[in-house]
């Protein structure tokens, strides 16, 4: 690794990372909750990333993991690293199985929605549709069992432009030092569960 990449500030302001099979590939996604925010790290920092030199690890820690994503830049006066202590998911364990050493990137934009924004189809996250929630007080689940007080779900849009990535390595604690990626990651930003 250039001494010029691990100068380079670390990023965390996302919200998470969803990880859908489309167009071919799985895609790795970065989630924002503003469009524009989105818009403009795809813009400034992402797209004068050079394909092959981008670097996807996934650090797990027992049932969390960290997400680190970084890459030589053509800007690299203005360049971000990434990265983001999240919970293990279906989908992640999904994607760790299938992605077969390839993924495209994408940002996406994670809304939430309401009862009121949602078709009476929709699935709340008490897994119980839009159908079975009181739309008068609180909007909560009528079913005997449910405990859920207020329907949730969201959806997630993709951005449109994709970047592919080749360099992606799933580790270990005892790996940390080995990756100079994730041992900048680790050094820079103190991870609470590391000694
Ligand atoms: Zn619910
Ligand atoms: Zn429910």
């Amino acid at each position: 690794m250039s001494s010029s990449q691990s100068s380079v500030p670390w990023f965390d302001g996302f919200v998470g990372v969803a990880y859908r099979y489309y167009d071919l590939r799985m895609n790795v996604v970065p989630l924002f909750t503003d469009r524009k925010e989105a818009t403009s790290i795809w813009h400034d920092i992402i797209h004068p990333w050079i394909d092959p030199s981008i670097k996807i690890r996934f650090l797990e820690i027992d049932d969390k993991y960290w997400f680190i994503m970084g890459s030589d830049s053509q800007k690299n006066d203005t360049n971000l690293s990434f990265f983001k202590e999240l919970e293990k998911s279906e989908n992640y364990e999904r994607f760790k199985k299938g992605h077969d050493g390839e993924a495209y990137l994408r940002l996406g934009v994670y809304a939430k929605k309401s009862l009121d924004d949602v078709k009476k189809d929709a699935v709340c996250s008490c897994t119980h549709e839009a159908r079975d929630h009181d739309e008068g007080d609180g909007d909560a689940c009528l079913f005997n069992t449910c405990t859920c007080k207020t329907f949730s779900s969201f959806q997630v849009n993709l951005l449109k432009k994709k970047k592919i990535i080749t360099d992606i390595e799933f580790l270990e604690e005892k790996d940390v030092k080995k990756d100079p990626l994730v041992w900048n990651c680790i050094n820079a930003n103190k991870f609470s569960k590391l000694d």
